[in-house]
């Protein structure tokens, strides 16, 4: 068996604590506060802090880039309809990898570490952030299948001021 990475003894712990202090037993599973946001997998970014959420305020969905793929979007457009997600927030962020990179170079350095073959390997890399930013926003806005009353809303995380900026 893999030994367990340290890590995980800190998680155990921190989570019986957490757990001793729980406050959010019976919180609905639909967001209180009708938000969906897409945002970065970025370990800077702790999306309830940044707005003032609690458990239960908000749906969260992450990926590398914070950016719209085809399985984001239906999860979205579900979210619209089923989770009364009314405000849709697309939220990626400053100092992003996936926006400092050009895709040669990722995958010629990839391949190098790993000694694997990344040359086919397709991540979503990002030309330039806030024009990707502006065509999810109006991609998510024009889907025929959104929930007639969701809002999208483009906004960029700025990871050395904790300041959200609004498109
Ligand atoms: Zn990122």
């Amino acid at each position: 068996m893999t030994q367990e990475p340290e890590v995980l003894a800190r998680l155990r712990t921190a989570n019986a604590a957490y757990a001793d202090q729980f406050g959010a037993a019976g919180v609905p599973g639909r967001a209180a506060q009708r938000l969906l946001l897409i945002t970065c997998m970025d370990s800077r970014i702790v999306p309830h802090a940044v707005f003032g959420l609690e458990e239960g305020d908000m749906k969260v969905i992450r990926n590398a880039g914070g950016q719209l793929n085809p399985e984001v979007v239906n999860d979205i457009v579900l979210a619209s309809h089923v989770l009364d997600c009314e405000c849709i927030v697309i939220m990626p962020h400053t100092k992003c990898a996936m926006a400092s990179q050009k895709l040669d170079g990722l995958r010629s350095a990839l391949s190098t570490k790993s000694g694997k073959d990344f040359s086919s390997f397709e991540p979503r890399l990002i030309d330039e952030p806030t024009a990707k930013l502006a065509r999810d926003v109006a991609e998510l806005e024009a889907h025929p299948l959104l929930h007639e009353a969701a809002t999208v809303h483009g906004a960029m995380y700025d990871v050395d001021t904790g300041r959200v900026n609004w498109l």
